[in-house]
């Protein structure tokens, strides 16, 4: 009989312990938060997603080369003479551009957030964002392209110097050639140099 009751007082005694916990908890101020509707405010010096400013790249890569896990890919194409990179070819700090930026990838499949890409760009165009959530189902998705040109505005780029290049050549085969038949003409025949050779050991 007596463990019976002892039994009974366990039980309740328990569930009153539980339900004291339960009912101090709803008073007790929340850690948590509804996310998504409510969200924290983010540390000052947080690493998230990665930006690149088009506009002021020039194309170093400085930033590639930085990386310790290669996850930059930057292809450029030197600028011909009577072309311009963007708008106007020069950033907003008034620096010249002298290469398109044809491609421009950073694969966040890879990047360990260590932020090294960031210091040493001299326009300060690469640089940290607020945005964290950029799951995805397939890890194609998260390469990144920045440059700003089309596939085929950046093969019309790369024609550009290609057929540059072909004319200075063509130039210089020319110019070589005119060099080779002048310095033909200008040099005196053998049997005339024996002859001047001659006439002034006689003298
Ligand atoms: S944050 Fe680090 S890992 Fe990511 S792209 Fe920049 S240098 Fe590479
Ligand atoms: S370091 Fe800056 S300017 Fe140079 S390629 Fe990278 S993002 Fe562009």
């Amino acid at each position: 009989m007596k463990a019976y009751f002892s039994h009974i007082y366990q039980a309740v005694s328990t569930i009153l312990i539980g339900m004291s916990i339960t009912v101090r908890s709803i008073f007790r101020k929340s850690v948590t938060i509804q996310y998504p509707e409510q969200r924290l405010q983010l540390p000052e010096r947080e690493r998230n997603r990665l930006f690149v400013n088009m506009e002021d790249c020039i194309g170093c890569d400085q930033c590639a080369k930085a990386c310790p896990v290669s996850c930059i890919n930057i292809e450029t194409v030197k600028v011909v003479p009577g072309d311009v990179v963007g708008k106007t070819g020069v950033t907003s700090q008034g620096k010249k551009k002298a290469l398109h930026v044809t491609n421009f990838t950073i694969d966040f499949a890879k990047c360990c957030f260590c932020q090294l890409c960031v210091f040493p760009c001299p326009t300060e165009c690469i640089y940290m964002t607020d945005v964290f959530e950029y799951s995805t189902y397939s890890r194609a998705e998260l390469l990144y392209q920045f440059s700003d040109l089309t596939p085929e505005e950046a093969e019309k780029k790369k024609k550009m110097l290609a057929d540059f290049n072909a004319e200075q050549e063509k130039k210089k085969a020319l110019a070589a050639q005119e060099a080779a038949k002048k310095a033909a003409e200008t040099k005196p025949a053998d049997g005339e140099t024996k002859k001047e050779s001659d006439n002034t050991k006689e003298s």
